[in-house]
């Protein structure tokens, strides 16, 4: 079985800041992470390597240091990773992240299953697995909480709903999203992490994808970011104290002084 798995590398805090030119993230100086649902899309797909047998493809599009997060994820079993990374792709949106990606996966041509994390936490806003899907014309789930069974062409799991789940059976290839609950992700190894940094990287540019440059980067990208703030701080609250009656009294008072009642 073949497994690809889609990582995003993110900031590994909230403090972020926005650069007010480019309406973007500064990125530079700030610690990242692999995108923590996608650490769950890893373990699975590592889960299923050992079940079954196959092998484990990560693949990232972002800048040169994405290639950190790829070789994190070989320190805790998968087998290979791809970087796409190009001046080019800089500026996408989710759609033009989805073409890219889709084009990285029919590079690497040989694949069953494809695994998402459910949305990415900076982001947030979970369109790049279906993206993925929809550009490639595969069958997808996502929110998926548990693979019940996969075998050759075959996959069922189970999605989570808000109440319950839906169990759904799909011919493979396809997509799949995960949320947390599929899975404990194991921590990298000695010897995986001795493997991890041996590993090269292989980086694809837009060039090396036969990407239509209309559709990549931010010419390719529908959507344009036109302002992105932080909203003003709340002024704080005021208490009022004392006896149940006593403080029944002063709310009104204080009503009356703002003319509210
Ligand atoms: C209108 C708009 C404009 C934007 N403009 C810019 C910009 O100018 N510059 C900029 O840096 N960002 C920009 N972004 C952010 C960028 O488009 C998104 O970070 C990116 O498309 C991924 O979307 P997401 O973070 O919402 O991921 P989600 O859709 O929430 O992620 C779901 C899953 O998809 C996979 N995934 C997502 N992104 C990647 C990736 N890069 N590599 C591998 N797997 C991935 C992961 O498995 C992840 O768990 C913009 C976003 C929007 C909506």
């Amino acid at each position: 079985m073949n497994i690809i798995v889609c990582i995003k590398q993110v900031p590994g805090t909230t403090d972020v800041k926005i650069s007010e030119k480019t309406n973007t993230l500064v990125r530079e100086g700030v610690e990242s992470i692999i995108n923590p649902f996608d650490v769950y899309a890893i373990e699975e797909a590592i889960r299923i390597k050992e079940k079954i047998g196959g092998k484990v493809t990560i693949l990232s599009m972002g800048p040169p240091q994405a290639k950190e997060a790829i070789k994190e994820a070989i320190a805790m079993g998968a087998d290979d990773g791809i970087l796409l990374s190009d001046r080019a792709f800089a500026g996408s949106d989710t759609w033009a992240t989805s073409y890219t990606l889709s084009m990285g996966i029919k590079k690497i041509s040989a694949y069953d299953l494809i695994i998402c994390g459910k949305q990415a936490i900076d982001g947030d806003t979970a369109q790049v697995g279906p993206g993925i899907a929809e550009s490639l014309g595969l069958p997808f789930v996502a929110y998926v909480r548990k693979i019940e069974e996969i075998k050759e062409g075959y996959i069922r799991c189970e999605r989570m709903m808000e109440e319950g789940y839906e169990a759904i059976e799909m011919s493979l290839p396809a997509l799949i999203t995960v949320v947390k609950e599929i899975n404990e992700p194991r921590l990298p190894s000695l010897k995986g992490m001795m493997r991890a940094k041996k590993a090269e990287i292989t980086a694809w540019t837009a060039q090396d994808l036969n990407a239509e440059p209309a559709n990549i980067g931010l010419t390719g990208s529908p959507t344009q970011v036109v302002k992105i703030f932080s909203p003003p701080a709340r002024p704080g609250g005021e208490m009022i104290l004392g006896e149940i009656g006593e403080q029944a009294e002063k709310l009104v008072t204080r009503l009356r002084e703002l003319k509210i009642v």
